[in-house]
């Protein structure tokens, strides 16, 4: 079995020679540091507005080296944070109503791009599930169905489908019911990275691999390499950013695990279904996420080791084997035809939460230094409405998108160690005793300890 070697999705599509590093220092009007899904669609939106912007952007190690080569490929219209949260910003619920229906559009939006640019990345789009497995887990399905409505999203927006109408998408042993969003596609993660960057060099944007950036101050971004001075400098490395001078209790670097099945038999698709491709999730606490992938294999993904004392960030991928035997008792519980494929490769990966579990996009004009990020792992689509706003934010045009509720909002900033470490850690051993309490199905209401953890934690429901 492999375990890290970046991702699976990275093994499976194989890698190219790597891109050459910065030749020394230069001047650009625009600067991005990281090349994810968030650095590279903002160049992109960027050079297509103004062919003539001469821009530069900086990677530490490959295009698409972080979380948008190591995903789960859900290209989800889930808001990257609380509606709560984000209804305190001057323009209300309608804000946020809007920034959700710019979130749906945003999902064939990546998918017309990608049309466009040629870039197959498997990208279905067969909507999103949320299972229910237990009592407690259907009673909150129900209640966030029921939150949904209040909110006034309509069936067009979010169904349920109860243990019948789930079976005829797919079978997921002990399901009882799930809630069904149309709005999400599936993709093959470093396909949509890769390809993204290809199109960005073809538009002319300079891309240079192999290069990190130690300092962004006013007007410049600080390599070994030599300088890169730019009125503009914007920081999109979401996991990585506590790695760089003063920002390092911005973002919280979240772990998140994969695993993927071996190529499964023709024999065992027929008995789970799910010819429509849907993502799947459940509504467990320590919740897990999948995808039918491209190639006829299963990929899983959870929590596993949450967080690493003092942000520090793991960088080949590899996962512990308790992760691994974790995530493969959800696989097979789920899943029991599972066993004859086997686990061919596990890998892991940071996402950037923000304090308030709430996700930015900001631009200060009077120094030109701008950053997206803190997607709280719903960044794949999230980051090409970033990309699009931070575009039209750098080029000065007031557009629907830069007013929408994420742009200029400030999250507090984390505790320091080790009441953060001790913090994420707690939350989760919480989670996941709920989570066992609840399988007991001794009694069917979501478990006192995971609200007293949504309480601490500040985690949006
Ligand atoms: C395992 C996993 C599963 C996930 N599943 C989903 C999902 O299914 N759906 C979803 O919506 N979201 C998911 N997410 C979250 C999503 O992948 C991320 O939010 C998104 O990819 C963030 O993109 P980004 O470009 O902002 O950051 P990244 O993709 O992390 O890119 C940042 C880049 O910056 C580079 N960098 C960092 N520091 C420096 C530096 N100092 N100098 C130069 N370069 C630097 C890094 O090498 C990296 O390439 C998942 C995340 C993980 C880890």
């Amino acid at each position: 079995m492999h375990n890290g070697e970046v991702s699976y999705w990275w093994r499976a599509r194989g890698r190219t020679a790597q891109r050459p590093p910065l030749p020394g220092g230069t001047e650009a009007d625009v600067c991005i540091v990281g090349a994810g899904y968030t650095g590279l669609w903002t160049a992109y939106y960027l050079k297509r507005a103004d062919p003539a912007l001469r821009i530069v952007v900086l990677e530490a190690a490959f295009a698409g080296f972080g979380a948008s080569g190591r995903n789960g490929g859900w290209v989800t219209a889930a808001l990257p944070g609380s509606r709560a949260r984000y209804t305190e910003h001057s323009r209300g619920a309608q804000g946020v109503r809007e920034f959700e229906r710019h979130l749906r559009e945003t999902v064939d939006e990546v998918a017309r791009v990608c049309a466009a640019e040629g870039i197959d990345a498997g990208l279905v789009k067969g909507g999103t599930l949320s299972v229910a497995t237990s009592a407690a887990q259907d009673a909150r399905l129900r209640q966030h169905l029921a939150a949904e409505r209040s909110w006034g999203a309509d069936e067009n927006i979010v169904r349920y489908l109860n243990k019948e109408e789930l079976a005829g998408r797919l079978t997921v042993a002990g399901a009882v019911g799930a809630l069904y969003w149309p709005d999400c596609a599936r993709v093959q993660p470093a396909d949509l990275v890769a390809g993204l960057a290809e199109a960005v060099t073809r538009s002319g944007v300079l891309l240079y691999e192999g290069t990190p950036v130690a300092d962004i101050t006013v007007g410049r971004a600080r390599t070994p390499m030599g300088d890169v001075r730019a009125p503009f400098v914007l920081r999109c490395t979401e996991g990585f950013t506590a790695d760089l001078p003063g920002v390092h209790r911005t973002l919280l670097p979240m772990n998140s695990s994969m695993i993927v099945t071996g190529p499964l038999s023709s024999d065992a698709w027929r008995a789970i279904g799910w010819d429509g491709c849907e993502t799947l999730g459940d509504e467990a606490h320590a919740y897990m996420y999948a995808q039918r992938t491209a190639d006829g294999r299963i990929a899983l993904g959870g929590r596993g080791v949450p967080y690493r004392f003092g942000s520090e960030i793991d960088h080949d991928g590899a996962i512990p084997p308790s992760t691994i035997a974790q995530l493969g008792r959800i696989l097979r519980r789920m899943f029991p035809v599972t066993v004859e494929a086997g686990i061919e490769h596990a890998w892991c990966g940071v996402l950037g939460v923000p304090r308030d579990w709430c996700a930015t996009v900001m631009m200060d004009p009077r120094t030109g230094l701008g950053w997206a990020g803190g997607y709280t792992g719903h960044g794949v689509a999230a980051a090409n409405l970033a990309g699009r706003t931070l575009a039209d934010l750098v080029r000065g045009v007031p557009s629907p998108l830069t007013t929408l509720p994420w742009v200029g909002h400030r999250s507090p900033r984390w505790e320091p160690e080790p009441l953060r470490w001790a913090g994420v850690h707690g939350l989760y051993a919480l989670y996941r005793t709920a989570d066992r309490l609840e399988d007991t199905g001794r009694s069917s209401r979501t478990s006192l300890l995971a609200r007293a953890g949504d309480l601490v934690s500040g985690i949006p429901h």
